[in-house]
């Protein structure tokens, strides 16, 4: 979209209004309900549509985001997400259907086609990986906005990390049980998320949708309230951010909205001492290995990111067990029953076990250390 309205501008006589008019008639229908929004109108159904936002994770939060974002015109949409679709998530993920499942499909790939399907005037970029502090800035750079879409709080203090020091803002959300969370960061204004939660809420008794299970509708009222504040800040309207850590409950009717306008901290490591030790201090010089939640799969990464030659590892890795080539990944199955998933970029994913060891060992035994 930010092409085509780039178009519109470019064409000739009075280019201001012709491309207006322009942009509007191939928008009117599309966003008219929108655009008579007293809060968005014209000029931030434009801005919108020039406007680039990443959604990292594209699970249950992300799938809500992701797509009311491109229904509103977002011009441009960065995935970033480095699992599959799995049977177990379609309960809640809901830009994904059985036959995703099936076909074991990357889900930034899959939800990229879908958005596509749903608004081919906006550019949608997949990104098939694990954003770590090796690519979060290169992968991050050009956005106008990230928002948060995933499950853990280490990717959660990476972002605030690069938010806080590119000056770009990020929305946290969170949600588990029938409950969840969600809170804007505006670098320079509002307090970040290391000054609310200095540590990981919880530590090792922290709830997770594996422990605890996940309600949809939860997810869907924490992910709109992501894009509200997205679509306020992409259409010019910050002011109305909604300032708070909003914190809802659905099960029990329960919605709490604390202000956080005076919790910045002095102490604060990030937002006041500038000290960016995740995304400087990585050092990765070993193999990195997370368990993927409710998935029964290990994520492991190796020390520095590969450039793989998947079709040449196909035929060497052949005797194995079965392999399958796809555009995105090489899968192996073996026969203990374990299959091993693996990405362009020396990433793999290990399914059918829980156990960091097992995946280390199988991805040594096929990839040498
Ligand atoms: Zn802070």
């Amino acid at each position: 979209m930010e092409r085509a309205s780039a178009r519109a501008l470019e064409s000739p006589s009075s280019p201001q209004r012709i491309g207006r008019r322009q942009g509007l008639k191939a928008r009117d229908v599309r966003y008219a309900r929108q655009v008579r929004f007293a809060g968005i109108g014209e000029d931030g159904q434009t801005r919108l549509m020039t406007g680039h936002a990443a959604i990292v994770g594209v699970g249950a939060l992300g799938c809500v985001i992701a797509n009311h974002l491109a229904r509103a015109g977002v011009g441009k949409l960065t995935l970033v997400d480095r699992d599959i679709v799995d049977r177990s998530n379609l309960q809640r993920q809901m830009l994904y259907d059985e036959a995703d499942a099936e076909s074991e499909t990357p889900k930034a790939i899959t939800a990229a086609s879908r958005l596509t399907a749903i608004n081919s005037g906006i550019e949608v970029i997949p990104r098939v990986t694990d954003l770590n502090a090796f690519n979060v800035e290169t992968m991050l750079a050009s956005t106008d906005i990230v928002l948060d879409g995933t499950d853990n709080f280490s990717a959660r203090y990476l972002l605030n990390e690069f938010s806080v020091k590119s000056g770009i803002p990020w929305i946290y959300g969170g949600a588990v049980g029938a409950s969840g969370m969600t809170m804007t960061i505006v670098p320079g204004t509002t307090p970040c998320l290391r000054c609310l939660f200095p540590e990981p809420p919880g530590g090792g008794t922290l709830d997770t949708c594996e422990t605890t299970g996940v309600l949809s509708p939860i997810v869907d009222t924490i992910g709109s309230a992501q894009a509200m504040e997205a679509i306020k800040l992409l259409s010019g309207r910050s002011e109305t951010l909604h300032g708070s850590l909003l914190q809802i409950d659905l099960w029990r009717q329960q919605w709490h909205s604390l202000g956080v306008a005076g919790a910045r901290r002095v102490d604060c490591p990030v937002c006041a001492e500038r000290r960016f030790d995740i995304l400087d201090g990585e050092a990765g010089f070993e193999t990195a290995t997370a368990s993927l939640c409710g998935r029964n799969t290990v994520q492991v990464l190796p020390p520095r990111p590969l450039s793989l030659d998947l079709r040449s590892l196909e035929s060497r890795l052949g005797h194995a067990g079965q392999t399958e080539l796809t555009p995105y990944s090489l899968r192996l199955r073996l026969p203990s029953g374990i299959a091993f998933l693996l990405f362009p970029d020396g990433r793999a994913l290990v399914m059918g076990t829980e156990d960091d060891q097992t995946a280390r060992r199988i991805y040594a035994e096929f990839l040498g250390e």
